[in-house]
């Protein structure tokens, strides 16, 4: 066991401020990765502010991040994939039973027995698992993932969480060239769907509320925005698209935009209102889907990130040095940040 750096919460209501948290040595399959880069989710500010409390309570103190981006300090003697120097990446697990079906058939995000980056059963150390607001970690070989070595590692960081959450559902309901994708809300998680849905050869269009937001939502790759409000404007594209990202967390009429799908389109919900109202007929007519998605296995996640290394995708981030992280958590609330933030590690190495 060694001492890592971190920043914690200490309750709900604390400020998140620097702190010394246990690591485990390497083990035989272990790779121990000095953290670079480290993505702000808004998962991190639910959990630091326990807003989970029914099904994932916040135990303190709490370390969140599961963005990681670094470079790898040692490895564990059975670790064939990864040598010191490397640069690697950690996102939303760190460990899965590798036994189940899900996990035999590459799904470890839907495994009954994983281990979350954050405020998990740490079956090594007990209590619970530290995540990347902190100068280094150590996670099992399997569940570290190669960076390509031409990307803004800062920019890299967002792909573990947002990138996968929305590049997953769309190789899932086959989203390539010539299909017309739309996506809905242009935040963290909604910007990563337009580059990935542009780089897929999509039309794509962006549906928002705020006209301010039309000139970045072409910039970053979309052929089309809809103002959502103007009726005029969503009736043109009544049953015409093949898939369609939903991104957001506020209220908002589904059925809206499953009239926009055509048959068998399918709507995916990677944005969590608290509740949605659905009309049946919306889905029945045009044999229409609704479902949802969370992240994505390791090996798409590899896929992800070879492909953003391919086609130079990265997030668009603010980066901000650790010291920044509770401004950076009332500005999230407010939506204010193109569009994520990126904390610099190497602020934390000069924080005593
Ligand atoms: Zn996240
Ligand atoms: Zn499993």
């Amino acid at each position: 066991m060694y001492n890592a750096k971190a920043f914690a919460a200490a309750s709900d209501t604390s400020p998140l401020a620097l702190t010394t948290i246990p690591r485990r040595a390497p083990g035989e399959s272990d790779v121990q990765i000095e953290i670079l880069f480290c993505g702000v989710c808004h998962s991190d500010l639910h959990q630091v502010r326990d807003e989970w409390k029914e099904s994932m309570p916040t135990v303190y103190p709490c370390v969140p991040g599961h963005e990681i981006v670094g470079r790898v300090t040692a490895v564990g003697s059975s670790v064939t994939g990864f040598k010191p120097g490397d640069l690697a990446a950690v996102g939303c697990m760190v460990d899965s039973d590798g036994t189940c079906s899900e996990c035999k058939a590459g799904q470890e995000q839907f495994c009954a027995n994983f281990t979350l980056t954050y405020n998990f059963p740490d079956a090594h150390l007990g209590g619970v698992t530290f995540g990347g607001y902190s100068d280094s970690i150590v996670v099992d070989e399997r569940f570290v993932l190669h960076v390509p070595n031409n990307l803004d590692l800062a920019g890299v960081a967002p792909l573990l969480c947002a990138g996968i959450t929305t590049y997953s559902p769309m190789r899932h309901w086959g989203v390539t060239k010539g299909k017309k994708v739309g996506v809905v809300g242009l935040g963290g998680l909604g910007h990563m769907a337009v580059k990935f849905a542009h780089a897929l050869g999509a039309h794509v269009v962006v549906f928002t509320t705020s006209p301010s937001k039309k000139e970045d939502a072409l910039r970053l790759g979309a052929d089309e925005v809809v103002i959502s409000k103007n009726a005029d404007e969503m009736e043109k594209h009544v049953g015409s698209f093949d898939f369609i990202l939903d991104a957001v967390s506020a209220d908002h009429d589904i059925n809206a935009y499953l009239n926009l799908l055509r048959r068998d389109g399918n709507l995916t919900l990677v944005g969590a209102p608290e509740k949605l109202s659905v009309a049946p007929f919306s889905l029945i007519m045009g044999r229409r889907s609704l479902s949802g998605s969370p992240i994505g296995g390791i090996a798409e996640t590899q896929e992800m990130l070879n492909f953003c290394g391919e086609q130079n995708i990265t997030a668009d981030v603010e980066v901000i040095p650790i010291q920044k992280i509770n401004d950076a958590y009332e500005r999230l609330l407010k939506s204010d940040v193109k569009y994520r933030f990126s904390i610099d590690m190497a602020s934390l190495k000069s924080d005593s």
